[in-house]
């Protein structure tokens, strides 16, 4: 297997490792990291890190919203236990996300398929499955997407994306990812808006209304 090559920022590590992440992003991170061991150990050097300031704090300059963050942080589990394990290409915290189910694509055409995990106001987060050589659909965003790779490739203007690399894109950059010859691609995709899609229908209803 190529090795992982493209992988966290250490801001997402660290947000990661206190409980920041909204779940979709979570999700993505908890997924890279079962398959990264240098971004896991990134991901425990920081929650040691975090416990020794902690130690270190009494009397001394903490700011008071980071030792908030710290008791409340203290106070739940900061990375949810995985109860289910691994299941072929996909991660204990895809397969929580499936509640241990395999995935119930959607078709979305051109033989691309779909299974939409989680959407609330702070973030989505789907599986694609992309046929060898086709481009992976528009599917408006606004802000960043964080994509996992678990199955196959794509490649776009930022190089060649393998099982276990994350690609972060921002809405003004303009990728167009295609999935290489070989095996179908097969993404884990977080995005911190609403589906366009889900605006899409109102505006569709919209004239109705208006009679
Ligand atoms: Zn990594």
């Amino acid at each position: 297997m190529t090795p992982i090559s493209h992988h966290m920022t250490d801001d997402i590590l660290a947000d990661y490792a206190d409980g920041r992440l909204a779940q979709a992003f979570a999700v993505v991170v908890a997924a890279h990291i079962s398959i990264c061991d240098e971004c896991r150990a990134r991901v425990e050097a920081a929650d040691t890190l975090g416990g020794v300031l902690l130690q270190d704090s009494d009397g001394v300059a903490m700011s008071a919203d980071r030792r908030d963050r710290m008791m409340a942080a203290l106070d739940q589990p900061v990375h949810d236990p995985i109860a289910i394990g691994p299941s072929g290409i996909f991660p204990g915290a895809v397969m929580q996300a499936l509640n241990g189910n395999p995935p119930r694509w959607r078709m979305l055409g051109g033989g691309i398929r779909q299974q939409i995990l989680i959407d609330d106001n702070k973030g989505s987060l789907r599986l694609l499955y992309i046929p060898p050589g086709r481009a992976v659909p528009e599917h408006g965003h606004q802000g960043i997407e964080m994509t996992l790779v678990l199955q196959g490739s794509f490649s776009d203007s930022a190089g060649r994306f393998g099982r276990g690399d994350v690609e972060l894109a921002h809405d003004d950059v303009n990728h167009q990812p295609i999935a290489d010859p070989g095996e179908a691609c097969i993404c884990l995709a977080a995005t911190d808006a609403p589906l366009r899609f889900n605006a899409l229908i109102p505006r569709l209803l919209q004239p109705l209304f208006r009679i």
